[in-house]
C-alpha cells in the first residue's frame, strides 16, 4: 500500500486544479469498467472536462490501482470480472482508503443503491445514466474529498466500526449478517439507554415493514447468540415492555 494518508491522496489529486476549465484540470480519476465501448466513451467525455483519466477493465486491477494511486475520485462499476465493485469498495474502506467512489449500478439490477451506500461508496448512478450528471457528480466528490471515517460504536470490549460494516468482542471478530450489524449499531449509539421496540423495528427494518413486530426480538437472540453466549456476557439486555439495550458487561 502506498504511505500517503487519505488526506495526503486526496490533496495530491487536486494538484493542478487551476486552469480554463477550473477545477477538474489534471485532477486523477480512475474508471473501473468492464464494457470497452462504455469505458471508451466515459474516458473520452472526462478528458474532455480537464480530467485526467485511467481506465481499467476488472475488479482486481481496480482495487490494486486504487490502493497504489492517488486518485481525486473513483467511477466504479458494479458487475466486473474477478471482483465485483462492492467487494473493491468494501475491501478498500475496510484498509482505510478514503477516496470518493462512484458507484455504477445497473437499473433493476442485482445490487440496489441502498446497498451501493451500504458498503462505503460516496455516491452511485444507475444505467443508463447521462454523461452531464456523471461529471456533476464527480465534481461535488472531488470538492467534498474522502469521506471521513466515521467513530467506532462500543460498549465495553464490544466494538462496531461502522466504516467497515465489522464487529469484534474483545478484539476478536465476530461475522454479523447487515441486519444484525444494523440493529447492534442502533443499540450502540446510545450504549445503556433502553431503545423502544417500535424504534428499532422502525429503523432497521423501515416504515414499511409489514411483519411481525417480534423479528426484533428474534434478532436480539441471534446477537446474544454470538456477542454474548460464547462470551459469558449478558450484555444485550431485555427490558420488559420498553425495548432493549446494550451495556458494557463486566
Ligand atoms: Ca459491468
Amino acid at each position: 500500500m502506498s504511505s500517503l494518508s487519505p488526506a495526503e491522496r486526496v490533496l495530491r489529486g487536486r494538484l493542478g486544479n487551476a486552469g480554463p476549465r477550473g477545477h477538474t484540470d489534471g485532477v486523477r480519476v480512475l474508471v473501473v469498467e468492464d464494457e470497452a465501448a462504455l469505458a471508451e466513451a466515459i474516458g473520452r467525455g472526462l478528458r474532455a472536462e480537464g480530467f485526467e483519466v485511467e481506465l481499467t477493465h476488472d475488479g482486481p486491477d481496480g482495487l490494486w490501482r486504487a490502493r497504489e494511486r492517488p486518485y481525486a475520485a473513483i467511477v466504479l462499476d458494479i458487475l466486473l470480472p474477478g471482483m465485483n465493485g462492492f467487494a473493491v469498495c468494501r475491501t478498500l474502506r475496510s484498509e482505510g482508503v478514503w477516496t470518493p467512489i462512484l458507484v455504477l449500478t445497473a437499473k433493476d439490477g442485482e445490487w440496489d443503491e441502498a446497498e451501493a451506500l451500504d458498503i462505503g461508496a460516496d455516491d452511485f448512478l444507475s444505467k443508463p445514466f447521462s454523461f452531464v450528471v456523471l461529471v456533476a457528480r464527480l465534481r461535488a466528490l472531488v470538492r467534498r474529498g474522502g469521506a471521513p471515517r466515521p467513530a467506532l460504536l462500543s460498549a465495553g470490549d464490544l466494538v462496531l466500526d461502522p466504516a467497515t460494516h465489522t464487529c469484534s468482542r474483545g478484539g476478536a471478530p465476530v461475522d454479523l449478517t447487515p441486519r444484525e450489524l444494523a440493529l447492534l449499531a442502533e443499540l450502540l449509539r446510545r450504549p445503556g439507554e433502553v431503545v423502544p421496540k417500535a424504534e428499532l423495528l422502525r429503523r432497521v427494518w423501515g416504515d414499511d415493514f409489514a411483519g411481525d413486530a417480534n423479528v426484533v426480538e428474534v434478532y436480539v437472540g441471534y446477537l446474544r447468540r454470538k456477542l454474548d453466549t460464547p462470551f459469558g456476557r449478558r450484555s444485550l439486555q431485555t427490558v420488559r415492555g420498553v425495548g432493549y439495550r446494550v451495556v458494557a458487561d463486566a
